[in-house]
């Protein structure tokens, strides 16, 4: 597989972290192991089921983009057992900040105010007392985030796809954290006032089958509160095959504000804030982070 050429540039490099950071990464991890080129199958566009056509080569895969609604994606890909393992590696969250000394108070830091400022714009235009809401996010990893609503007074249920990480979410939270795929998890209709998942939908086998669960599971009065990195990023057009965002074998499809807005649509959700700004809390010190808040409509 191409490695990105290291580049000596402090933004570079320090937004290349705070990726990590968002969502552990898989540094060290199976991602680089050329292992997993005889595993992969090539992918369709999840709206208009077309293949895309080449942006950039990355070693086994590409970045295509789809002709008729302009959706980015990964093919060929890891196949769905490949990326069962990947995630089931403890090494990728352990390769990265969460596990090791130097970095982790300032990962621990950025996290915090994440979750503060994700918190605080998922509170925003909804009336009422937050204590007794109910809260679902996926992807929880080490359970960060929900320890922070729950400080808040939400009641708080976790769903991880890494089973090393629901152990330690669980061991954090002191509550049973479902593992697996949102669709498998058995979560009742209507449970939730929110739902959130933070760096999770580039991730997912097909984004609209998960908004479409996510819509099942949210009140119809809830928000689904969501990040991505986004393709129309100055980051993204700048550093083109070389943004540390493209990881291919975890981020499969790759959002812009508009092709965002229509897999919710299409969901059931109309987006009502989208937030890019890297000097918000939500999403601090990351140049190529959206995040936003949809309703049911
Ligand atoms: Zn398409």
């Amino acid at each position: 597989m191409d490695r990105p050429r290291r580049i000596p540039c402090p933004v570079y490099r320090w937004q290349a972290g705070v990726g990590g950071m968002a969502e552990a990464g898989a540094v060290g991890g199976l991602a680089g192991n050329d292992g997993w080129s005889g595993r992969l199958e090539e992918a369709l566009c999840f709206r208009c089921r077309l293949p895309g056509g080449e942006l950039y080569g990355l070693g086994a895969h590409r970045v295509v983009r789809c002709p008729s609604c302009r959706q980015v994606f990964i093919s060929p890909r890891l196949r769905a057992d490949a990326r069962v393992e990947l995630y089931a590696d403890a090494s990728y969250f352990e390769g990265g900040i969460y596990g090791n000394g130097t970095h982790w108070s300032m990962a621990a830091a950025l996290q915090r105010t994440w979750s503060a400022g994700r918190l605080g714009l998922m509170e925003d235009g909804v009336p009422g007392p937050v204590r007794g809401r109910t809260l679902l996010e996926v992807g929880c990893a080490y359970g960060w985030f929900l320890a922070a609503a729950r400080e808040r007074g939400y009641e708080v249920t976790g769903l991880e796809y890494s089973a090393p990480a629901a152990v330690r979410a669980a061991e954090l939270l002191g509550v049973d954290i479902h593992v697996g795929e949102l669709g498998e998890a058995g979560l009742a209709e209507g449970a939730f006032d929110a739902v959130a998942f933070w760096d999770v939908i580039e991730h997912v086998s097909d984004p609209l089958a998960f908004l479409r669960e996510v819509r099942r599971v949210v009140r119809p009065a809830g928000i689904a509160a969501f990040s991505c990195p986004y393709f129309d990023s100055v980051p993204a057009r700048l550093f083109r095959s070389r943004w540390w965002a493209l990881k291919p074998t975890e981020h499969i499809w790759h959002f812009t504000s508009r092709t965002l807005r229509s897999v919710f649509e299409d969901a059931g959700f109309r987006i009502r804030v989208l937030r890019r700004n890297p000097l918000l809390r939500a999403n601090l010190g990351r140049l190529d982070s959206i995040v936003g808040i949809a309703v049911p409509v």
